[in-house]
């Protein structure tokens, strides 16, 4: 048996707060108190949990998503902050060797970042994906972790997105073409 990670993906003002910069809306605030409860289960169980969080600079010409989306998740700023009770549960559990934070450079959680070899070097082989979007930055995380051989479980209670016809698709998508477990 292999060991089981969090990977808490984008839960950040920008994408849920009412007035956040791309927010999904309501959808991402209901899933606020799930998000929160999992990953305290999964930090109290000692198992590794990932923040990968979104980062932008200021006025980034060369980034594919400015020309996709208004400015989002800007370093520095308050949108970038985690979400509701998200951020103080952060903050209390930041300094374990267990919690670890960093910056996403796109959709992918695995894109650009040290992810896989932190996973491997823990033995870990399976994810367990919440956060948002369900059909964009948590599916793009979860096709990359079924092409390295991670086995995937995402908590449809968990994760959200402003398109629910996306938010479905994806569920299906996890289960049927990437043999993950939805639960
Ligand atoms: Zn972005």
């Amino acid at each position: 048996m292999g060991k089981r990670a969090l990977l808490n993906v984008d839960y950040t003002v920008d994408f849920v707060a009412e007035d956040g910069k791309l927010t999904c809306g309501v959808p991402g605030r209901a899933i606020e108190d799930r998000v929160v409860s999992l990953t305290k289960e999964f930090i109290d169980a000692g198992d590794y949990v990932v923040f990968a969080i979104d980062a932008h600079e200021e006025g980034d010409a060369l980034h594919p998503e400015s020309e996709l989306f208004p400015p989002h998740n800007i370093v520095g700023t308050k949108g970038r902050d985690l979400y509701g009770k998200l951020e103080a549960l952060f903050e209390e559990n930041k300094d374990k060797d267990h919690v670890y934070y960093f910056d996403k450079t796109r959709y992918s959680a695995f894109a650009g970042t040290d992810l896989e070899l932190k996973l491997r070097e823990r033995g870990i082989d399976e994810v367990h994906i919440i956060g948002v979007c369900t059909d964009i930055c948590v599916l793009h995380t979860a096709v990359d972790a079924y092409n390295k051989g991670f086995n995937i479980v995402v908590h449809k209670d968990a994760v959200a997105s402003f398109n629910q016809k996306g938010h479905d698709w994806a569920l299906g998508h996890f289960v049927d073409t990437l043999g993950g477990k939805v639960v």
